[in-house]
């Protein structure tokens, strides 16, 4: 069937129609920087502090594109009596990343966590040579690597953080006083003094009691000097059967 004569325009015109009014995906890169997921490769930083020299990440990588030089260095005993050791010194760590094929096999087998990947990708250069980067630029690539990810709610510290966190508790306890305590002569001289009862005062203990009678002063139940009880007379008074002066002369 011949086709209606039009309709290849129309077929056009309806499809610019439907992407004009869908919304453009189109990255303004370089203006606008991508947001690149977490475990992005974009190179590799070395964290030179954590390599021993153990040459696994060279030797097994697939393009042979890691350079490491070292030497031997005798270390001292650390006790007196005790053996020399010798250790690895790093001289160069280079990776060429006109070769690398972003495997991460060097990264993987890494047994001392010295090899990361950064999400930096823009280290293009016109000279293929520059493209070795030695240990320099790949520790500064190390400060562009982003923090691992949150651990699952419920997992297990990892064993690293758990070390350091008892080493930095266990200094803590070292550093801080005891906590206070009564010196031990202040102890001695409590030791050295008569107990005497809880809350009372030494003015207290040697003074009588508030309440105690004296043995000269009078009872509770004895009148006080010029005081009388109903019933009793006081002294010099005559008593109801005595006979009074007058009563006496009219005797
Ligand atoms: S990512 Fe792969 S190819 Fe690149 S340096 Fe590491 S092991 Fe070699
Ligand atoms: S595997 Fe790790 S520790 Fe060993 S040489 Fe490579 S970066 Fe250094």
């Amino acid at each position: 069937m011949a086709p209606i004569p039009g309709s290849g325009l129309a077929k056009g015109l309806a499809v610019t129609l439907r992407t004009m009014t869908k919304k453009s995906v189109t990255a303004q890169y370089p203006d606008v920087q991508p947001e690149l997921p977490p475990r992005s490769r974009g190179v590799i930083g070395l964290f030179e502090e954590n390599c021993t020299v153990c040459m696994l990440c060279a030797r097994e990588c697939p393009d042979w594109c890691i350079y490491i030089d070292s030497h031997k260095e005798t270390v001292p005993p650390a006790a007196p009596g005790g053996r020399e050791r010798s250790r690895n010194v790093l001289d160069r760590f280079a990776i060429d990343f006109s070769l690398c094929m972003y495997c991460g096999i060097c990264i993987e087998v890494c047994p001392f966590d010295a090899l990361f990947w950064s999400p930096e990708f823009e280290y293009a250069e016109t000279d293929i040579r520059d493209l070795t980067h030695e240990r320099d630029k790949l520790r500064e690539w190390m400060w562009t690597v982003p923090a691992p990810p949150a651990l699952d709610p419920g997992a297990e510290e990892p064993k690293e953080l758990a070390a350091a966190r008892k080493a930095a508790e266990k200094l803590a306890a070292q550093q801080t006083p005891p906590a206070t305590t009564p010196h031990a002569d202040e102890q001695a001289r409590a030791a050295e003094q008569p107990t005497r009862p809880q809350g009372a005062s030494k003015q207290q203990t040697d003074q009588p009691k508030p309440d105690a009678p004296r043995a000269d002063e009078p009872g509770p139940d004895q009148p006080k000097p010029g005081e009388s009880k109903p019933g009793q007379p006081t002294p010099g008074q005559p008593t109801s059967d005595q006979p009074t002066p007058e009563q006496e002369g009219q005797e």
